[in-house]
């Protein structure tokens, strides 16, 4: 099976699209599964919501101590994270999607040129009212210091993550990017993602439609198994190395 996919890699144009199942092998718990953020603290969802977050200081505040204590801050990226850089070093990979917001791709080694954050970054804060951006890591000192929901320092206005909350709209550019790249490929891979989250799982029919073969590596199903050309379960760090390696 392994070898016949090593052959369909071969010499072609990758596209990849990946979510969390990539990044809970370095520790970071996906939202919805069984150990999930969502599945076992219902509340912490409002955080993500932004009209909570915008209309409750309560859920700020305990926004902000979730972020202190996340898991994104001390981990590694792993064999998954890395059999995508050394796609990326063979001049193989076109684009790399991804529905996560920790950067372990770019720390792992992808070029910020591939990489196409659709749900942006959680490395970075945002002010709601003039757009400021500015390192997580300084807004997180001054919660530690003492500020329990720190205003940005130019306007006043409420500070968050740079990322997409639910009622957030996307940044239609980076989809406009993402819908390109997938265009463009000769082959897409899906990995770790339970392709359920639009617009970043219209990547999948997007690329069908233009021709690419489809490959789906994830331990759930997805809506778009039908219309893979292969499927795949194995643990994202034993099975994508030795894909990545054709
Ligand atoms: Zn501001």
């Amino acid at each position: 099976m392994l070898d016949s996919l090593v052959e369909l890699v071969r010499g072609k144009r990758i596209v990849a699209l990946t979510g969390a199942g990539i990044s809970t092998e370095s520790g970071i718990p996906d939202f919805r599964g069984p150990k999930g953020v969502w599945t076992r603290n219902p509340a912490a969802e409002k955080q993500s919501t932004i009209q909570h977050y915008l209309a409750d200081p309560e859920v700020r505040r305990a926004a902000w101590r979730s972020r202190l204590d996340s898991a994104t801050w001390t981990a590694e990226p792993n064999r998954g994270h890395k059999a995508l850089v050394a796609l990326e070093k063979r001049g193989k990979l076109h684009a790399l999607i991804t529905q996560n917001i920790d950067e372990l791709h770019q720390i792992a080694g992808n070029s910020i040129a591939k990489t196409i954050e659709v749900h942006g970054t959680m490395r970075r804060v945002m002010c709601w009212s003039c757009g400021a951006r500015s390192p997580m890591e300084d807004a997180l000192a001054r919660v530690r210091a003492g500020e329990a929901d720190p205003p940005c320092r130019l306007c006043g206005g409420i500070l968050k993550s740079d990322t997409i909350s639910f009622g957030q709209a996307l940044v239609p550019a980076v989809i406009d990017r993402a819908m390109e790249a997938a265009a463009e490929a000769d082959l897409l891979l899906a990995i770790g993602s339970t392709l359920q989250v639009y617009p970043a799982a219209g990547v999948v029919p997007q690329a069908k439609e233009n021709g690419a073969r489809i490959v789906i590596l994830n331990d759930q199903p997805t809506p778009f198994d039908p219309i893979a050309d292969a499927v795949l379960r194995g643990a994202i760090g034993d099975v994508l190395p030795r894909l990545c390696a054709a």
